[in-house]
């Protein structure tokens, strides 16, 4: 029982929120988070595993997670000009950049059907959130957003390249006429970076109001939360301020390394993930009903007759997928299918078409 506490101290905004749910997917094949299907090769787990092994515990870990900056560093070649910060996942550094531009009477802008984060972190930093719809195809409607900025002058905007959950890219000539717009910054979110040849990295040279976001969640490693965050040295510096110390604990540090020091076997994967994901694409079309819209990650959003039917039908088979029927207009039944391995794939398939063939 309560006896009028929380009604009176929680912030209202936070007690109206509904905790992010992540569905139970055991036993089930999961193909609802875009997550890389397979485990680490054998012996890059032995080498992590043996290092680990060593790891101090009992001390913090390095604050600045220096030898891990190198090897991200070296892997994407990002010059020692090109300031870098890490979170615990690219959530924590969407939360960082709204602590330190968002809160009150500022607004964070992104477009609808957009990830999710953006607007919830809006929320639990006071920001106010703008979010501008897309066109029915899910390309950005340039008129929209750039009338968007002009009226509220958004601190940050937040634009996904591929988009999540739409797995589109946006038209470059668009994205650059909204940065060039921003009174503030623009976070380019390359979550999905594996999975697409855009790279926007070296737009950090060429317009001093970009970020760009990345994570190793999408490419094998979800477990171990690290997102990285490239910009101006100076902005990066001001949003490091409200880090905390340690926030990149000494296992991940450590581990994410090495599996960055041997990236090449998690580019194995996504390689044949993208190959996986353009199959999927011609077998979707193929399917009576299935309305598959183009996309550049690691996963396809399917338009079908019946959204929540199909939910179930599919869980009822021991497939768990994304259902986003209800989440925005522009999503009416609608479903998110991350590409998994090539026999759950076909599993997929299978159950897909006997939906389709009623
Ligand atoms: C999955 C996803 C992220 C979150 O990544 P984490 O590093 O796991 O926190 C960020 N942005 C987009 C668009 C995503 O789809």
């Amino acid at each position: 029982m309560s006896d009028g506490r929380l009604e009176r101290w929680v912030r209202p905004e936070i007690r109206a929120l509904s905790a992010y749910h992540v569905p139970d997917a055991s036993g089930l094949i999961k193909l609802d988070a875009m997550e890389n299907p397979w485990p680490l090769p054998g012996d890059l787990r032995q080498t992590i595993a043996a290092r680990l092994a060593e790891v101090p515990v009992n001390r913090y870990p390095d604050p600045q997670a220096t030898a891990l900056g190198q090897a991200i560093r070296a892997l994407w070649q990002i010059p020692d000009d090109v300031g870098m910060l890490f979170g615990n996942g690219s959530d924590e550094l969407i939360q960082l950049i709204a602590m330190v531009l968002g809160g009150p009477g500022r607004t964070l802008l992104s477009v609808e059907p957009g990830f999710v984060m953006y607007r919830m972190i809006a929320t639990f930093t006071q920001s106010r959130y703008v979010g501008v719809d897309l066109r029915p195809d899910f390309s950005l409607d340039t008129e929209a957003v750039l009338a968007a900025i002009r009226l509220h002058e958004p601190a940050v905007c937040f634009l996904a390249c591929p988009n999540n959950p739409t797995g589109n890219l946006f038209d470059a000539d668009a994205l650059r006429a909204i940065v060039e717009a921003s009174p503030g910054y623009v976070v380019i979110d390359e979550a999905y970076t594996a999975f697409t040849d855009a790279d926007h990295l070296d737009w950090i040279n060429r317009h001093e109001n970009v970020l760009v976001m990345r994570t190793l969640s999408k490419v094998g490693l979800a477990g171990l939360r690290l997102g990285m965050l490239f910009g101006r040295p100076e902005l990066i510096e001001e949003i490091n301020k409200v880090r905390l110390p340690y926030n990149i604990n000494v296992l991940t540090q450590t581990a994410a390394r090495l599996a960055v020091e041997q990236f090449a076997v998690l580019e194995t994967q996504t390689r044949q993930l993208r190959a996986s994901r353009d199959t999927m694409l011609d077998a979707l079309a193929a399917l009576p009903g299935v309305e598959p819209f183009p996309s550049q990650a690691n996963f396809v959003l399917v338009r079908v007759p019946d959204a929540p039917a199909w939910f179930a039908g599919l869980k009822a088979g021991g497939i768990l997928v994304k259902n986003l029927h209800g989440a925005h207009p522009l999503l009416a039944h609608c479903l998110r299918l991350t590409v998994g391995a090539p026999e759950e794939n076909d599993t997929l398939l299978s159950a897909l078409e006997a939906l389709a063939r009623g």
